[in-house]
């Protein structure tokens, strides 16, 4: 399985307006992915997406740039069967032996960001060959999954204190009987985010599982204010707190509620999550396989979970691709308990890619398809690469 071509492409797909939403990001009028594709010398094909922002839009090129210029001279002529090598190879750079030699990390300098991004991509396109070559769902060579079905969420409520009941009742209307609304800067003030929450509660009833993402927007004080506000409001997970360069801020705002904390989206590498740990600021770890660096390093994730015993719960805001990654990883965790379901317009989970994703009562069913199980479709792919 030796690798003769690694491309990326930057696809970025209008959002129809009546889909469009506005957040702490702005009003997103576009849907921005990278694809990964690695050929092999046979012509077979493997797929991943590497990630150049958390929210729905970004520009993409210098992710694009790493992957065709950095990354692709490494893995040109390597066996793609080789995951684990390959992974340290890319981050140990020149130093590459001494790695391997001595078991431990000696990283180049693109040890986090875009670097990490990129390998992320090319790690998924690895799993996704591998799956394929041996016709099994990637979740199997993880080990098998844990369970038969997850339960999903809805993940999206952007709507002011009015709009959200019926925004999030939209999706406990298809079966989804857990919802994530947005919170934080884009509501003004603290109060106006803990009234949206109770509007919510109000309108789901107390059998609803409901979290509220804060994109990372609040800050200490506020955070403890928002946690306080909504005590009665039973959130299943407050996401995203304050800044994730703010980790023992985030550990503070823990302490003072006992709501539980979730955040890890915006960190890469199992490093950055060990900190996250080390700091005792979170009950929940969000690692995305699109940025974390790959699926590889989100089962490393999944084991500090484990070990720590903290609920894993991948980020899955994105592409058919990481999210598949995503599901494939939650299924293989024994800490993950539901999987994130894109409910915002997304051309990419939804056109992009030739199969239907789906979830039914609001359930997740363990992977069947082999590799990632999604295939792009390449008419779209030519439509939108920019
Ligand atoms: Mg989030």
């Amino acid at each position: 399985m030796k690798i003769a071509k690694v491309e990326a492409y930057w696809l970025s797909c209008p959002i129809p307006p009546a889909k469009q939403h506005r957040s702490d990001y702005g009003l997103l009028t576009d849907f921005d992915m990278t694809l990964v594709v690695v050929t092999l010398e046979d012509g077979r094909q493997g797929f991943g997406e590497g990630k150049a922002a958390v929210g729905s839009s970004g520009a993409c090129s210098s992710i694009v740039t790493c992957v065709e210029k950095e990354l692709a001279p490494t893995l040109i002529g390597m066996d793609a069967r080789n995951i684990n090598e390959i992974w340290e190879r890319l981050y140990n750079g020149t130093r590459d032996h001494y790695a391997l030699k001595r078991g431990r990390v000696f990283p180049i300098l693109g040890n986090r960001g875009i670097h990490i991004a990129a390998m992320s991509g090319v790690d998924m396109a690895l799993w996704d060959l591998l799956g394929k070559d041996l016709n099994v769902p990637i979740v199997q060579l993880l080990g098998g999954a844990m369970r038969p079905k997850m339960e999903a969420y809805a993940s999206g409520g952007w709507q002011d204190a009015e709009g959200i009941g019926e925004q999030l009742r939209s999706y406990t209307d298809k079966g989804f009987k857990a919802v994530k609304m947005r919170v934080g800067v884009m509501d003004d003030t603290v109060a106006n985010s803990v009234a949206r929450v109770k509007a919510a509660r109000f309108a789901l009833g107390p059998d609803i599982k409901i979290m509220a993402d804060a994109h990372g927007t609040f800050s200490v004080p506020e955070a403890k204010q928002f946690c306080r506000g909504v005590e009665d409001s039973n959130l299943y997970w407050f996401e995203e707190p304050i800044s994730p360069d703010n980790k023992q801020g985030t550990a503070e705002v823990r302490k003072s509620t006992c709501t539980p904390i979730a955040a890890g989206e915006s960190e890469f590498t199992r490093f950055n999550i060990r900190e996250l740990i080390d700091h005792r600021a979170v009950d929940v770890i969000q690692p995305d396989c699109a940025i974390i660096g790959g699926i590889t390093e989100a089962m490393r994730v999944a084991g500090l979970a484990a070990a720590y015993q903290l609920e894993l719960a991948p980020h899955c805001w994105g592409s058919a691709f990481s999210f598949m990654a995503g599901v494939a990883v939650a299924f293989a965790s024994p800490s993950a308990a539901i999987i994130e379901f894109s409910s915002g317009g997304n051309p990419m989970m939804y056109d992009l890619v030739n199969e239907k994703i789906t979830a039914e009562e609001g359930m997740m069913v363990a992977p069947t398809r082999p590799g990632l199980g999604v295939t792009p479709d390449w008419d779209f792919v030519k439509e939108y690469r920019q």
